[in-house]
């Protein structure tokens, strides 16, 4: 926490809004535009898979239809569009960026158009805060006339072309959850330059109630809005996220200059075009040293927590049938990379303790 979010949330008791809605939910939503310019609208929403699940509602997506999703994220950006019984086709990553892979992305939509399906939506994300090929995405989707969600649940503050992270797709989504960069602890938001569909999320994030004195529903709703004890935090955490993307991206730049000569490979910026919030800061094994197992088995002895990298979804076995486009990068980035200790408040001896750790690893296996 940054020192304010006690405050804000002490306000919602202090005059007794305890509810989806209130002054910290609009504060929270006019701080987000804010903060992302470019003209964007904002909903503020419980969860970033809620608001991913209304992104799709909104793009028309039903039954039978198919939706585009890069295939190496976390398994929120797939799950809504089988809830809305939709079929998702999986795209493998380039290894730039880690993110969709362009080619493979029109390669699927070309095959899926010859097979007399034209894709609804295509999902993509900016993975551990690092912003995908957008100008190439952007192009493909108006070639083909398909729209472009962008999950940029790890991406806030994260930017392309000097342009915010969340603000490219027809419809961007943010996720607040107890792990990203910023938290209202559980929460997410909806963001647009199209200001009906940002309308429209908020109408159906609040069961679709018709304008009408007693209850009236047309469509099917959901609950989905943000609480305003949450957007209470989450307006002061707004106050110390310039600070949170200089403390990640201090972590990243710290990992890199201790253990790059090593052989590692960091999910890096490309060039300046990219500028990642390095929400975790991520490698992949180099190809002599130890493995990444090796690695993270050693850190989980210290009692240092570290992960591999998302496990594909078209590797998960609820995902396993369903149509995959790519030549195995996501597959190879599972199966090396590591993600390391990225917390905001990690110490300079803490990041010296855990590539101190990696580096001895590191020696022991040129001794054995
Ligand atoms: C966290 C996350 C989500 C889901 O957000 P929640 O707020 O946890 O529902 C979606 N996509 C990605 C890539 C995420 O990391």
């Amino acid at each position: 926490m940054g020192g304010s979010e006690q405050a804000f949330v002490n306000l919602a008791f202090e005059t007794n809004w305890i509810a989806p809605l209130g002054p910290n939910v609009d504060g929270f939503e006019k701080d987000l535009m804010g903060f992302l310019g470019e003209d964007v609208h904002v909903c503020a929403l419980s969860s970033g898979t809620a608001a991913i699940h209304l992104a799709l509602v909104i793009l028309g997506v039903r039954h039978g239809d198919e939706v585009l999703c890069q295939s190496l994220t976390f398994s929120a950006s797939a799950n809504p569009i089988v809830y809305q019984g939709a079929i998702p086709v999986f795209v493998d990553s380039e290894p730039d960026t880690w993110n969709m892979s362009p080619e493979h992305l029109e390669r699927a939509i070309v095959d899926r158009m010859k097979h007399g399906k034209k894709p609804k939506a295509i999902i993509f994300v900016d993975l551990y805060g690092m912003p995908a090929k957008i100008d190439a995405l952007v192009e493909i989707s108006d070639k083909y006339g398909i729209p472009l969600i962008e999950d940029a649940a790890e991406a806030l503050g994260s930017t392309f072309n000097g342009i915010k992270a969340g603000t490219f797709g027809d419809i961007s989504i943010l996720s607040f959850n107890g792990n990203k960069i910023i938290t209202t602890s559980g929460g997410g938001a909806l963001v647009s330059k199209n200001r009906s569909y940002v309308d429209k999320a908020r109408f159906l994030a609040t069961q679709a109630q018709d304008p009408a004195p007693h209850y009236q529903h047309s469509q099917i709703g959901y609950n989905y809005r943000m609480s305003n004890i949450c957007a209470g935090i989450g307006r002061g955490q707004m106050e110390v996220l310039p600070d949170r993307i200089i403390q990640r991206r201090r972590v990243f730049d710290h990992y890199c200059n201790r253990l790059q000569d090593a052989g590692f490979t960091f999910q890096s910026e490309p060039d300046n075009k990219y500028y990642s919030n390095h929400w975790l800061t991520v490698f992949t094994e180099g190809s002599s040293g130890p493995s990444r197992e090796t690695i993270r088995l050693a850190l989980s002895e210290m009692n240092i927590d570290s992960r591999p990298v998302w496990k594909p979804m078209h590797l998960q076995p609820v995902f396993s049938a369903y149509p995959y486009y790519g030549e195995g990068i996501s597959e190879r980035l599972f199966q090396n990379g590591l993600c390391l200790p990225s917390g905001s408040n990690l110490s300079l001896d803490e990041l010296d303790m855990v590539s101190n750790m990696i580096v001895s690893v590191m020696q022991k296996e040129v001794l054995t």
